[in-house]
């Protein structure tokens, strides 16, 4: 099939080329080239004439809770008033602890309709939810699957509720991973494990040796407000990235999510080391974490993709909040352009996830596609388009979606998605959330 944009996104390290379009064939891009061009090679080839439309990589969300959605509107007393209170007073008791199977797949059915409903077509989510072991993975993954998104799971062991939970956590995401491993599709694992002050050195040392063995990556929340490296400079009388690097965890294995709090030298140790990073700018405003030193990140040569976190899944407004939060932190508008943010959207995310030939359009990379449909009241041309589709567009533009080759929207429509009974069962999980005691 042959698709022909006004406008075709390839990377967005390049400059978008006008009337330009792709050729796939089952999962994979096999040819990019001028519109004309493509008409005159494969005279017999089906043609989707997307005039007026953009063609680009699929979003790339490098970082989610899928059940995350079941906590919008939770009631509460008061605003937790740091991130330490954010996790005792509200998320470990009132969400991760109470969290089911049951639960979690309402909103992963729900959310995964979403994701496509965005532009996105890969994810890496972490599943909190000491309670629903074993098997939550699994059964999450069947969701995932039949809506045919390309999906890394993991669950977040930690020692917090006790040891024989953490290690239920490691080995679940140990079998998750080895079954994704030699089954076909679009799925993986990975390990994850919480952080520094919920999990001992030793605890997280198994953890990376556990990444090692299965060959996946291992995942941490890094540094995601001043408590952590404030516990581990009192506990071990070092910074967060300090206390990983002399684990021996840093490096290309390690997938470090937040890294708010950290200082410049830490920047060093996650850039020399080759640790990945995934940025997430609208829950760093949530939780009142602080701002994330990405400019100085990306400036230093990290791997850096981007995430919504569980929080506004919108992945325009994640990078509208990508794109604008740094700017008026560091006081200078040149920081994080558009172009930049639309890289971690993408390619930057795949990265980061060791996803491989995923977040260009060129010739034998996947073919994981969105049409946006922009309606703009000033014109949309090479000079412009990273900016008038970040800052002007929204998921509602989002017309035609493909994953691996295989169509997922079309028309503005997720298909097979029942909205109605999407959020039926999603209000009926949060309503039994909330009601617990
Ligand atoms: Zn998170």
């Amino acid at each position: 099939m042959i698709i022909l944009p006004d406008w075709l996104i390839t990377s967005a390290q390049d400059p978008p080329r006008e009337h330009w379009g792709i050729r796939f064939a089952g999962d994979v891009i096999v040819d990019v080239a001028p519109g004309a061009d493509l008409l005159k090679r494969y005279p017999e080839d089906e043609v989707l004439n997307a005039s007026g439309q953009v063609l680009a990589p699929g979003f790339v969300n490098a970082h989610i809770h899928l059940y995350g959605v079941l906590a919008h509107g939770l009631p509460l007393d008061k605003a937790p008033s740091g991130f330490w209170p954010f996790l005792e007073d509200f998320w470990w008791p009132l969400v991760e602890d109470r969290l089911d199977s049951a639960k979690i797949n309402a909103a992963t059915d729900y959310r995964c309709a979403q994701l496509l409903s965005s532009g996105v077509t890969s994810f890496y989510n972490c599943t909190e939810a000491p309670n629903a072991l074993p098997g939550v993975l699994f059964s999450q993954a069947e969701i995932v699957h039949r809506w045919g998104l390309r999906g890394i799971l993991s669950f977040e062991a930690t020692q917090r509720i006790s040891e024989e939970n953490g290690q239920l956590g490691l080995q679940e995401n140990a079998d998750f991973s080895r079954a994704c491993k030699t089954g076909e599709g679009l799925m993986g694992g990975m390990i994850c494990h919480h952080t520094t002050f919920t999990c001992s050195p030793e605890f997280i040392q198994q953890a990376y040796k556990l990444a090692e063995e299965v060959d996946v990556l291992l995942h941490a929340h890094v540094s995601e407000g001043a408590y952590e490296p404030e516990y581990t400079q009192k506990t071990f009388g070092k910074r967060t990235l300090q206390v990983y690097a002399d684990l021996g965890v840093t490096g290309p294995r390690f997938l470090a999510s937040q890294c708010v709090q950290i200082t410049a030298e830490e920047i060093e140790i996650i850039a020399s080391s080759g640790t990945r990073m995934s940025h997430m700018p609208l829950s760093n405003c949530e939780v009142g974490g602080g701002f994330a030193p990405v400019p100085q990140l990306v400036e230093a040569g990290a791997v850096v993709g981007l995430g919504s976190d569980g929080y506004i899944e919108n992945f325009f407004e994640v990078m509208r909040g990508a794109f604008l939060v740094h700017k008026a932190n560091q006081q200078d508008p040149r920081v994080m352009p558009a172009d930049l943010v639309w890289y971690l959207a993408t390619e930057g995310g795949a990265n980061s996830l060791g996803l491989k030939n995923v977040g260009r359009l060129e010739k034998g990379w996947q073919a994981d596609l969105q049409l946006i449909k922009p309606t703009l009241p000033t014109p949309l041309e090479g000079h412009n388009l990273y900016d008038q589709l970040l800052l002007y567009c929204s998921a509602a533009d989002v017309h035609n979606v493909w994953v691996a080759g295989k169509q997922k929207v079309r028309d503005g429509l997720v298909l097979g998605a029942d909205w109605d009974r999407l959020r039926a069962h999603t209000r009926e999980a949060a309503h039994q959330l909330w009601s617990l005691t």
